[in-house]
């Protein structure tokens, strides 16, 4: 990859809101030779990322978040005037939650970043929206920025949606499979272009498009992504009702390359800050602009990913007895997935809020994501590691599928349980290896 942009028209970029996706896109976007200013509200997540501490999990972002620092090109602040003064293009990369109560975009963030911004811009320049959004977002950014910002009509906005994963996430921003730009100008196309110069000359596709177009890429690409793993988990019903075997039905599957095998996995479904709430939240956007109807399959694709949770204790428990209550149940993983910290939405917590709500002991354990889960659901036992969590256990069930759980020995587990039973939640382990260590081995579509 080469490391600078091009020389003659260089933007200095701002990115506004450092979370998961703020912090890698402003720090990748340093590496490969911007300008960068990062603004957040959080003083202490600034005061980290400007002391070199990435605050929360992402291989390899700590020691780029240095190489940046060292390089000068690199800051972070909380104060917004500092950006409009700085930047020629503005990242909006602030959180789209789902909205108490209801399944919309909590747009609170969105709109307050751009509304408190607008003000300070004085001179012409792009704002882009990376979040995600309900389409039709970004037309009432534009009048709210237009109408408060001294230089009005000079500002523009385009969309540029954000397709990272989390484990993934450095990777993904300075290779992504594509780049989608939703633009209203050829000045902002050309303006777009020089700000991911770097990325385009390595060879990267770049979609231009409108920004409505732009905006439903997005929800449009984990609708998808979110239907075929609730297929999966569809077809493993189907196969514990019938004695099939959901995982050789995937595998044969996935030899079919018009289906593939990725994200044909089933277990325990999808969780974290995207899917499920963006799948929601294109549910409400479509009934409210009278197309409810061709997205309403995405309501079971949630119910379908919602019941795995509850199948999943239904293991647990039958694997206890028919009861849990005093059961003492190790969870191996909270983080929604491997190589992240993130719970929102995590599957695996809900599973042991689910488990010691019907009386369980549960025990967690997650390499990563144990200072999070803490914050989220307090009151469940957090273990050392592993043994310490598995120690005396009754049943183990195996939430997210962290390298270090594959990994495990199931003769070096037996030595610390109390009774060698395991609920597999991700497909993760092999059955053959931990039924020839003399373990009761579970998982969601597979003959008990
Ligand atoms: P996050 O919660 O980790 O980060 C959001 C950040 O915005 C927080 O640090 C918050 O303090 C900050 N913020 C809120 N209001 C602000 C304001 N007015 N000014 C400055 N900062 C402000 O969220 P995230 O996971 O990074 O997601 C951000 C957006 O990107 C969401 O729309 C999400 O759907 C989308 N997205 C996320 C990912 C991902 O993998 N996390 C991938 C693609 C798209």
């Amino acid at each position: 990859m080469s490391s600078t942009p091009s020389t003659s028209s260089t933007p200095r970029l701002t990115v506004l809101g450092t979370g998961y996706l703020g912090a890698t896109h402003a720090i990748c976007m340093a590496v490969l030779g911007y300008d960068v200013l990062g603004v957040d509200t959080d003083r202490a997540k600034v005061a980290a990322l400007n002391d070199g501490r990435v605050p929360f999990f992402e291989p390899g972002l700590p020691a780029l978040l240095r190489k940046a620092l060292d390089s000068g090109r690199l800051s972070f602040t909380t104060d917004l005037s500092a950006a409009g003064e700085f930047g020629d293009v503005h990242f909006i990369c602030v959180g789209t939650p789902q909205q108490a109560g209801s399944h919309a975009a909590d747009l609170r963030y969105v709109e307050g970043v751009t509304r408190d911004l607008a003000p300070y811009l004085r001179r012409r320049c792009l704002v882009v929206g990376k979040s995600t959004v309900p389409v039709g977002t970004a037309a009432r950014l534009t009048r709210l920025l237009q109408d408060n910002a001294p230089a009005g009509t000079e500002v523009e906005l385009a969309w540029n949606p954000e397709f990272l994963r989390e484990g993934y996430a450095v990777e993904d921003t300075m290779r992504p499979d594509r780049l989608v730009f939703g633009i209203g100008s050829a000045w902002a196309e050309q303006t777009l272009r020089a700000a991911f110069a770097p990325v385009i000359r390595n060879g990267v596709p770049v979609v231009i498009t409108d920004i409505p177009t732009a905006e439903l890429v997005k929800v449009a690409a984990n609708s998808f992504l979110a239907t075929k793993i609730s297929y999966i988990n569809a077809m493993a019903e189907v196969c514990e009702a019938t004695g099939a075997d959901v995982q050789d039905l995937a595998s044969a599957l996935s030899y079919d390359t018009r289906i593939g095998g990725r994200f044909l996995h089933p277990g325990l479904g999808f969780g974290g800050g995207c899917l499920p709430k963006d799948i929601r939240a294109f549910v409400h956007r479509a009934e409210e602009v009278g197309v409810g109807r061709s997205v309403a399959f995405l309501r079971q694709v949630d119910a379908i990913n919602q019941r795995r949770r509850a199948r999943t204790v239904d293991l647990v428990r039958e694997q206890a007895g028919g009861s849990l209550e005093g059961v003492r149940v190790c969870c191996l993983g909270a983080a929604f997935k491997p190589d992240s910290d993130d719970v929102r939405d995590a599957p695996a917590l809900d599973v042991a809020r689910m488990l010691q709500e019907e009386g369980a002991i549960v025990s967690v354990y997650d390499p990563e994501a144990m200072d999070n889960a803490r914050r989220v659901q307090p009151t469940l036992h957090y273990a050392e590691g592993v043994f310490d969590a598995a120690a005396d256990a009754q049943v183990v069930v195996l939430l997210t599928e962290w390298d270090q759980f594959r990994s495990l020995d199931p003769r070096r587990l037996a030595e610390v349980v109390a009774t060698r039973s395991i609920v597999d939640g991700r497909h993760a382990l092999d059955p053959a290896e931990w039924t020839a260590a003399a373990w009761t081995y579970r998982a969601l579509g597979r003959a008990g």
